[in-house]
Order: structure tokens, then sequence, then C-alpha cells
């Protein structure tokens, strides 16, 4: 059923610590998982010096803050100046706020950091965050210069290899499936399924966003005519680039297609995020509204990431608001997401908007987020991604085996056996 790799293999580690048992228990765990080399340093100037005699091959990065000589933070600024591609995790016994300012900050140097650690640090927490690592954003990040070329995707979208991978939606109270997302995949005929961190942005920076969605809708309105045959009706969300909300003329031909196909307005939701708000124009308020008006959904997406968020809120007519995947990963340990959880939460059922938890990824996070007062969830602990025909298959298999469950919970539980 799994389409997207969730993790992949490690071929080099390099450990930037200055307690040197807890680098031998690091090395040791990564060598049992068959990570081929393993370097370990004791502060961040012996850890550039391992990085530049191998050239920068790092797969992976544990790195420490508080180090004598060149400490973490440093050591991170210099592995933005030569632009490393490699994920990061940091490990620190230092106050959370330190943490995430550090973390914060190698975010803004473009470096891909993919968690943070507490010390002592726990074998568990390392193995679940070594579950989490996946392909990197950014540009440094590219699969392949190989795919790097503006010209592969536009051909791409014309030959229809741009096609919408479906992740489903659970309503917490009933258990049921509330709806899918429609995510984009480039289903390449050599390089296989290749991830929208990479082709969206450059589809964005290239006057091919609108394209896309156009893809992109045309694909779920064809994909829901197929699966109402054999009774599958979810609601589908679907991404708009900012482009679309520039469209005056967008909600009447959403509304032409929909009907042309027989599928009420309010089975399709657009997804938006904050950042593409920011610029308000009257057009994309136009658009919104009109779009509400007849009856189609709106997302605010990534909610708590973007800067303005609040004033969007009352400027636009939302039906939903997804709180974003960083805050419901590290709410349990993390002060500063889980108030941002329960503050959104807050706004959202005071404004009447329905609550979906996105990046779901574990039977903890679920209990966190329900006990939190969250609607609907999405995440790998329900279901990942899938094509359409898949999807259709998972979510008949998932009604079959969950009907007779008298609990919400029994149901969730099943789900996350798929
Ligand atoms: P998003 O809209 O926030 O979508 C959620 C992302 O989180 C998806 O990544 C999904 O596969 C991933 N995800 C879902 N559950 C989990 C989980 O439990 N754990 C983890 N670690 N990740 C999870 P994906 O498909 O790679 O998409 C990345 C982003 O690309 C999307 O983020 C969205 O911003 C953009 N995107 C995807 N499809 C489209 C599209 O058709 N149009 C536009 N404009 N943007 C799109
Ligand atoms: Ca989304
Ligand atoms: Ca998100």
């Amino acid at each position: 059923m799994t389409t997207t790799p969730a993790t992949i293999e490690l071929e080099t580690v390099l450990i930037v610590d200055d307690d040197p048992i807890l680098s031998a228990i690091a090395d040791v765990f990564f060598q049992k998982r068959g990570v081929k080399k393993v370097y370990c340093a004791v502060n961040g100037r012996e850890a550039l010096t391992i990085l530049d005699d191998v050239d920068g091959q790092i797969d992976f990065v544990l790195c420490d803050l508080n180090m004598p000589e060149l400490d973490g933070i440093q050591f991170l600024r210099h592995l933005k100046d030569r632009q490393f591609c490699g994920q990061i995790a940091i490990l620190s016994g230092e106050q959370q706020s330190v943490v995430r300012t550090a973390e914060n900050l190698a975010q803004a140097h473009n470096l891909c950091v993919v968690g943070t650690l507490g010390k002592p640090l726990k074998l568990n927490d390392l193995e679940a965050l070594m579950g989490r690592l996946a392909p990197c954003e950014g540009p440094s990040a590219a699969p392949s210069p190989v795919l790097a070329t503006v010209a592969d995707l536009r051909q791409a979208l014309g030959r229809g290899e741009v096609v919408p991978h479906y992740q489903p939606k659970v309503d917490i109270k009933t258990g049921k499936i509330s709806g899918a997302e429609a995510l984009a995949r480039w289903t390449h005929p050599k390089l296989g399924v290749i991830g929208p961190n990479f082709f969206i942005p450059m589809a964005e920076q290239n006057d091919m966003i609108g394209a896309l969605t156009e893809c992109m809708i045309e694909a779920t309105i064809a994909d829901m005519v197929e699966w109402r045959d054999q009774e599958v009706t979810p609601k589908v969300s679907v991404n708009l680039g900012a482009d679309t909300l520039s469209q005056i003329e967008f909600p009447d031909q959403m509304a032409g297609r929909l009907a042309a196909a027989g599928i009420e307005c309010a089975k399709l939701v657009f997804e938006i995020t904050e950042r593409q708000l920011v610029s308000k124009s009257t057009v994309s308020s136009e658009v919104l509204a009109r779009l509400r008006l007849m009856g189609f959904g709106i997302s605010i997406d990534d909610f708590g990431t973007g800067y303005s968020n609040i004033e969007q809120l009352r400027e636009f007519p939302f039906t939903e608001l997804k709180i974003d995947q960083s805050f419901v990963r590290s709410a349990a340990q993390d002060q500063f997401a889980h108030a941002s959880v329960e503050a959104s939460v807050s706004l959202g059922k005071q404004l009447g908007l329905r609550l979906v938890a996105e990046g779901v990824e574990t039977a903890e996070e679920l209990d966190y987020v329900t006990a939190a007062g969250i609607d609907e969830v999405q995440g790998y602990h329900i279901g990942r991604p899938m094509p359409a025909d898949e999807f259709a298959g998972w979510v008949l298999d998932y009604e079959g085996r969950t009907r007779k469950m008298g609990t919400v919970d029994e149901r969730l539980r099943a789900s996350a056996r798929v």
C-alpha cells in the first residue's frame, strides 16, 4: 500500500558531541542499524574537518549544542556556508527555548533539521526520529540534477504524469473516513514516483503552478467520478497554488465542472496556506467568498507557521483549520508547540471551524490530538497517500473492517494496522 518511502537508508552518520559515552552509545546504535560509516567528533571544529575530508558526503548529523571550541550554533552556520544537504538532528540538554531557537536558526539557514532530542539520550526517541527521516526539502535536496529541468516538468504536466495520490482523513468522534487530501506526485516513467517538495517550487518559480493545479483538479474530479461507481464518495481536499486565487473566473469554472460531473460543490475543499494569503488582494477575497457561497470548503493549511494567521481568519471565509504537523509532532515535549495547538483549537472552535490535525504518526499523537479537541486526523498512523485505485480499495477495506466496531478508538486502532 505504501507508495512514499518513509525512511531512507543512511550510509554515513556524523555524531558531534563532547560526551564520549553518549557518542559511543549512539555509534553502536547506528552501526546496529546498518550504517556503513559512523564518524564521531568532540566539537564543531573537529566535525568540520571530518566533513571536509569526506567532501560533505554525510547523510545525517546528530549535533550537540553546548560544546567547547566551536559550539553547535556556530557549527550550524558553517554547515550553511558549506551548503550541507544531509539531515540534522539537534541533541541537547539545554532549555527548550534555546533548542528551539537553534532549530529555527538552522531552518533559516535552509538546513534540513528533522528533529530535536533531549539529554540524557533515549534510544527510543532516536529510533522514532530515524523512522521520520525522509528526503529533505529545499534546493539542496533536489533528487537528481537529471530531473531538474523545467522542460521535463512542463512535458510531464502535458503528458498527465503529475497525478494526485490520496491520503485519508478520519473523523475522531465517529471513527469514519471524513475525506482525503489530494497530494501531487510526479510518476516519472524512468525514475518512479517523485514527491512535490521537489517539483512544486519549480512549478511556482516557472509559471507552471496554474497548470499543475489545473491537472490536479481535473484528475481529482475524474477519480471522484470513478470512485462513485464503487460507492466511495469522500470529500476531497485539493491544495491551491497562489495563482489560482487571482483568477476571478475560477469559482464559476469550478461550479460548472462539478455540475457536469454530478458532484456537489461541498465535496471539494480547497486548502490554502497562510503564505499564499499574505499579499492580500481584493480578487482573492472575491474568489474565496464566491467559492464559499457556492458551497466549497476552504481550509487554512499549515496553520501556525505563518505570520498573520489571526488576521487572515477574520478576513477570509474558512471552513476548516489545519494545524501544522510540526506542532502535532512536538506538542507532547515542546511547551510552545503545545500552547500553539491549544490556542489554535480554542480559536477554531470559537470561529466554528472544523479542526484537522495533520501528520499524526503515532498512537500517542492520536491520543494527544483527541484530548486537545481536534475533529479530524490525517497522518501515517491512519494511512499514507495512495494512488486513486488503491485509495478506493483502502476505503472499502477500512469501512468493511470497522463497521462492526463499537468504539471510535477501536476503529482508529484498526486503521493503524493497515
Ligand atoms: P501539505 O499540504 O502540508 O501536505 C501534507 C504533507 O505531509 C504531505 O507531504 C503528506 O504526505 C505529508 N504527511 C502526511 N502525513 C504525514 C505523517 O504522518 N508524517 C509525515 N512526516 N508526513 C506526513 P507531500 O505529499 O510530500 O506534500 C508536501 C507539500 O507539497 C504539501 O504539504 C503541499 O504544501 C505541497 N503540495 C502537494 N501537492 C500539491 C498540489 O497539488 N498543489 C500545491 N500547490 N501544493 C501541493
Ligand atoms: Ca495541504
Ligand atoms: Ca502541512
